[in-house]
Formats: structure tokens, sequence, C-alpha cells
């Protein structure tokens, strides 16, 4: 093991900024940690939308969408939504979750992964993620549950806090799939939905599956920093048409189909999706194959000019998938945690727009009392990943 026997070697920063200026072009211009690549049909669609008057809340564009994402990603229904968190918040109501309930998730998320959870009343329960995937780590999931968990009245409970487990979700850190056979596995053993956090992952298979349909439900964003952007969107993916329907109903506003009555028959959601953005996710949809080449181009020349730097690695996909690569990510050994700070400043300073990795969930203040167990990985990892540059147009393709 190549990186644990280096990972005591002190680096020298300067020789990080010499390997990522290799990857992303050499001279002192800015690089951006992750921009858009806009080309294709964006400016057609867009000003058709435009021309037409339709850039609101009707139009072709939000069918077109969903059709385009249900045939990416070989889901049998998409549903288009405002954006991820949204389409976060209505798959949990769908499968269940209710009020003073919990879901498992990882506390190495970013936000939107808890707050749609609280927006349904119910608790985040924080379980600890493996290092092959920075993602939920199944047989710590199951250690736990065996520990904490218990059937009672045709559900899960937790019986260290008497609350009902309504939900697990997985989310595929930086676009690189969990092990999900192993997950599918304990949710069933427990009779937990899952929802598939997917909103980093498009593009990204497990065993040749596309992310998000290993669970009842899984959700897409399409924010400006994501593979591909609508501007701001997200989508449910599904193969239960029931629940594709009910998706579509609440998220937008639960109207009876009529032609003139506003006839509302449960509390909806203004969640849809606007034409104009679906317009630009069309194009988008067109440009993601081109794109996801040249990102596991990208991917591979980081690995390449960071294969030789003591103490430090890059994250690569687990063998048992095919990574869109969306974010690449240097992982300091754990001898080097400590220098965290100093290896942000230093490419900062040398123009390359990196970042850490979000803080973990449970040091939050408003996520600090929820239950979890130990998350000895998740706190070592919080500390050592640094998101480098990785737009696509940093490695066009041919
Ligand atoms: C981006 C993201 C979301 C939310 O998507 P938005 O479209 O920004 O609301 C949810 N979960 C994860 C893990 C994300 O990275």
């Amino acid at each position: 093991m190549t990186v644990q026997s280096q990972s005591d070697t002190r680096f020298d920063t300067a020789r990080l900024i010499e390997s990522a200026r290799q990857v992303v072009g050499g001279g002192s211009e800015f690089i951006p940690l992750h921009t858009p690549t806009i080309g294709g049909s964006a400016w057609t669609y867009v000003k058709e939308c435009l021309d037409t008057g339709w850039v609101s809340s009707a139009g072709a564009y939000v069918t077109r969408f969903e059709e385009e994402a249900a045939t990416f990603t070989g889901a049998k229904r998409a549903v288009a939504v405002v954006n991820g968190t949204a389409a976060l918040h209505t798959a949990l109501m769908l499968v269940g979750v209710e009020a003073g309930d919990e879901v498992i998730m990882p506390s190495l998320t970013f936000v939107a992964t808890a707050n749609a959870t609280r927006y349904c009343g119910a608790v985040p329960h924080f379980v600890d993620i493996e290092t092959r995937s920075l993602g939920l780590d199944p047989a710590k999931l199951a250690a736990h549950l065996d520990r904490i968990a218990e059937r009672r009245g045709g559900g899960t409970v937790n019986r260290e806090t008497g609350q009902r487990i309504g939900a697990v979700v997985p989310m595929h850190t930086f676009g690189h799939p969990v092990d999900l056979d192993a997950l599918v596995e304990v949710c069933d053993r427990w009779g937990l939905p899952m929802v598939e956090d997917a909103a980093e992952s498009l593009g990204s298979y497990y065993k040749g599956r596309h992310t998000g349909r290993f669970g009842r439900v899984g959700i897409l964003s399409f924010n400006g920093n994501k593979v591909i952007t609508a501007g701001a969107g997200g989508a449910l993916i599904t193969d239960d048409e029931q629940l594709a329907e009910r998706a579509k109903h609440i998220t937008t506003t639960a109207k009876r189909p009529h032609r003139w009555a506003y006839y509302h028959d449960v509390t909806g959601y203004n969640y849809r999706m606007p034409n104009l953005n679906a317009a630009l996710g069309c194009a988008q949809f067109e440009q993601l194959p081109g794109l996801l080449e040249a990102k596991r181009k990208l991917a591979d020349r980081y690995a390449e000019a960071f294969a030789d730097v003591p103490g430090v690695s890059i994250l690569r996909e687990p063998a048992y998938a095919r990574s869109n690569y969306w974010l690449n990510a240097l992982l300091l050994g754990e001898g080097q945690a400590d220098r965290r700070d100093e290896v942000l400043d230093a490419l900062c300073g040398a123009d390359l727009q990196v970042r850490p990795v979000w803080i973990p969930m449970h040091e939050l203040p408003m996520y600090q009392q929820c239950p979890r167990m130990d998350l000895p990985v998740t706190e070592s990892i919080a500390r050592r990943v640094i998101n480098l540059p990785s737009s696509a147009d940093l490695a066009p393709s041919a």
C-alpha cells in the first residue's frame, strides 16, 4: 500500500502546486473549482422560451427534460423540480417519512440531505462512512442497527430514542457510488425504504446500473456546480409509476386537473421546474456524454500527476463502480491532517480554487444533538480532503 507507507512523509506545498498546474495548465491563470460548460443547443432552446413567452411554470421543455433524465438514467420515470433539495424533501415525504421519524444518512454530506429531513419534521441519524467510497459503510450500518434497532408494530424503531426509523439516505460523495448491493441488503433486512441522494452522481454507475435507481426513489441535482446544470433544478427518478404521479402532483401545488377550477386536494408545494431552466437542462443533457468523458480524462491526469507525491493520494472510483468524477479529491495522509489549512492556503494563493470538504453534519449547531454512532472515519476524512479544480473544460474531449 504505497499510500499508507508514504503517509508519514512530509510533502512540500510547492510540489502540490506544481502537480496541480501540470494538470490544469501552467502560468498563473485563476482556475475555478467548477464551472458549467455551456454549449450546444443552449442558446437555441433558451431563446425559444424567450421568443414564445413560455418561460415559467408550464411548457414543453419540462416534459422533455423529464424524458431526458429518465432515458439517461434508465429509470421508468423522472419528475423535474426546482432544485435537488426540493427533490429530496419530496422523495422523503413519498416514502412515508413523518414528523418524529429518524432518517439514516452519512454525516459527511452537503447540508441539504439533513435539511430536507428536517423539512419533514424528522431527525437525521448519522452513520459512519468507508474510505473506499467516502459514503455510508454498509457493514457499520448493519452492526449499528443490530445494536440499536428492533422491529416493532410493522416498523423499525430505534430502541434508544423510541423513534421510528423512516428511511436510509446514502449519498454518492463527489460522484463515487457507495456499495449499493450491501446497503440494499441491510435496508431490505430491516424493511427500511432507501432514498438515494444522487445529487452529485449523474453519470455514475454501480455495477453497470445508474446510481439513484437502487432504492424506491433517487434524486438528482442540476445546480450550477453539478456535472450538468439547468441553472437550478432537481429531479426524482423512480421505477414506481404511482410514486412518480404523486411526486408530480404534490410538487405542482396538488391541483386537480380542470379547465378552470382551483381545486387542490392536499397541501402541495410549488416545487416545479420553470420551462426556462428545463430548456437549458435539455441542452446540457445533449452535452453530458462528452462532459463525462472529459471528466474521466481529467481524473486520470490528476492521478498521474500526484502518483509520486509523498503523503497524498487522489481519490479513485471504487472497483465496482464507474464514477462521473464530479469533483476530484486530494486526500492527505493520516499524518498530514494538521497541514490541511496550510495546503488550502498555498493552493488558493497560487490561484487554484480548492476547497475542503463539508464540515460533518454532527458538528453543525442545528444537528449536534442528533442521534449517531461513533464516526471515526467521517472525522478523519473530513480533515484530510481537498477538492481540486474539476471543470470538464480543463480536459476537453476530442
Ligand atoms: C447539490 C446537492 C444537493 C442539493 O441540490 P440543490 O440542487 O443545490 O438543492 C443535495 N445533496 C447533495 C449531496 C448535493 O451535493
